[in-house]
């Protein structure tokens, strides 16, 4: 059986519930689907992330990231407070350990001015007055950070959609996706949709699904899995606030940090370590398909090229137990070995270029039929209305349908 849409919204992660949410409130008579492979919302990186509402701090100035953090996080605060997710704005604290580090914490403080966050600068006196049991030479303290927990995000959302009688799937893989005159067909096991326009959010998959619509798209996902301790007993109290380290700017990960989360556990990761798999959350999930790929795919040789060294100390410490908890115990000295326990794990959906170049901003194209999310990595899911509402406004855009929501967005960022 088939079903006519206007838009069917592939992936039922935070970026994808955002977006047909958006659709609704700008025009509500739209039929939307929103089809998603497992049998709940925000299975994958949306319900397995740190749970930060980023502020905007790290970001290249100019870059989406940078204009869409900020105001996307505070759009989600008042989202959460709105809708009954928990969500608690906490700020955080950025340390350098070793003089070493100032030149880059102070290029972190002037990034943090491009992009219109307040940090403040404090001295190893102040770490110790803020979090006693900290070891730095010198931070940086922003006040916008938050906590939430995005997989209860994701549960409002499609509550919030049901109402707005969205066409909800869990347990609907979109096998494929062709062209049938102005619309296209996906096919779901169940039944199939005739979409006038679809969005592919299918995060670690988006390169499949682009390619499964014909689109050729310019890179590939590699998974980056990335793996949480968290302190036991006493050891929580070592931390107030979330604590982390000065980002390396060659890559655009965090760094292992340390964050007292919403329910009083306390979580230190992730670090980033290559998945062998798409959804790779341990160590021993292979896919011979996924391996055999890499291998012969350029992108691959070209990141070992220019990662080696960090790719190699991220899976050190990740199989050496004391290499992490010597790298925790830089932030936080009074951390011991048997303080720490393994607490599972996340994999990020990180684009590569084929020269094998981490891509560094969001990337959204627009190809026949459909528009792809093809890197949304963190921070994706603190700006995920913002994102939701731009990929909304080019759907209405082909579907020439009056974008009653415009008003609005007319006070997002260009
Ligand atoms: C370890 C880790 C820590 C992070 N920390 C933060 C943080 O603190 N703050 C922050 O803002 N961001 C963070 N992020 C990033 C954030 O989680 C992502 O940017 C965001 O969740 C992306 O949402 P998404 O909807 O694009 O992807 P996903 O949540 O992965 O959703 C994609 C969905 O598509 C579905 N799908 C795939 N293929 C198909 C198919 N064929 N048919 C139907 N459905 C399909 C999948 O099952 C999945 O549910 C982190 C990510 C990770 C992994």
């Amino acid at each position: 059986m088939s079903r006519s849409v206007d838009v069917a919204v592939v992936g039922g992660g935070v970026l994808g519930l955002a977006t047909a949410r958006a659709v609704l409130l700008a025009h509500p008579e739209a039929s939307v689907a929103v089809l998603e492979k497992e049998d709940r919302w925000g299975a994958h990186q949306s319900g397995n992330n740190s749970n930060v509402i980023h502020s905007g701090l790290y970001y290249a100035p100019g870059s989406s990231k940078a204009r869409f953090a900020r105001q996307g996080g505070e759009l989600m605060i008042r989202y959460c407070q709105e809708h009954g997710v928990p969500v608690r704005r906490t700020g955080k604290i950025v340390v350098a350990t070793s003089t070493e580090q100032l030149p880059r914490l102070a290029a972190l403080h002037e990034r943090g001015r491009a992009n219109g966050v307040t940090a403040q600068r404090l001295s190893a006196r102040e770490i110790a007055e803020l979090e006693p049991h900290v070891a730095g030479v010198a931070a940086l303290s922003v006040a916008e950070t938050a906590l939430t927990d995005f997989g209860a995000v994701c549960a409002a959302m499609a509550a919030e959609l049901g109402g707005l009688g969205a066409e909800l799937r869990t347990g609907a893989p979109v096998l494929s996706l062709t062209p049938d005159g102005p619309r296209t067909l996906l096919r779901t096991p169940a039944e199939d949709y005739r979409a006038r326009v679809f969005v592919n959010c299918a995060g670690l998959h988006s390169d499949v699904l682009a390619r499964r619509a014909g689109a050729r798209p310019a890179v590939r996902i590699m998974p980056f899995r990335g793996e949480y301790a968290e302190l036991l007993g006493a050891a929580r109290g070592l931390v107030r606030n979330p604590v982390y380290p000065v980002p390396d700017p060659a890559l655009p990960f965090l760094g292992v940090h340390v964050t007292p989360m919403l329910d009083g556990s306390v979580h230190v990761g992730p670090n980033a370590v290559p998945a062998l798999a798409r959804q790779g959350y341990r160590r021993r999930d292979v896919d011979p398909r996924l391996v055999g790929e890499l291998l012969r795919d350029p992108a691959l040789r070209g990141l070992a090229r220019r990662h080696w060294r960090s790719g190699a100390t991220e899976l050190a410490r990740s199989l050496i137990h004391p290499l992490f908890v010597r790298d925790v115990r830089k932030l936080v000295p009074e951390v011991r070995s048997a303080d720490l326990r393994r607490h599972g794990s996340g994999v990020r959906a990180q684009a590569v270029t084929r020269s094998g170049e981490l891509v560094d901003d969001f990337a959204i194209s627009s190809g026949a039929g459909g528009i792809h999310v093809l890197n949304a990595p963190s921070p994706a899911a603190t700006s995920s209305l913002l994102i939701g509402s731009r990929i909304a406004a080019e759907v209405l855009d082909r579907l020439e349908l009056p974008d009653r929501a415009a008003g609005l967005r007319s006070t997002e960022p260009e």
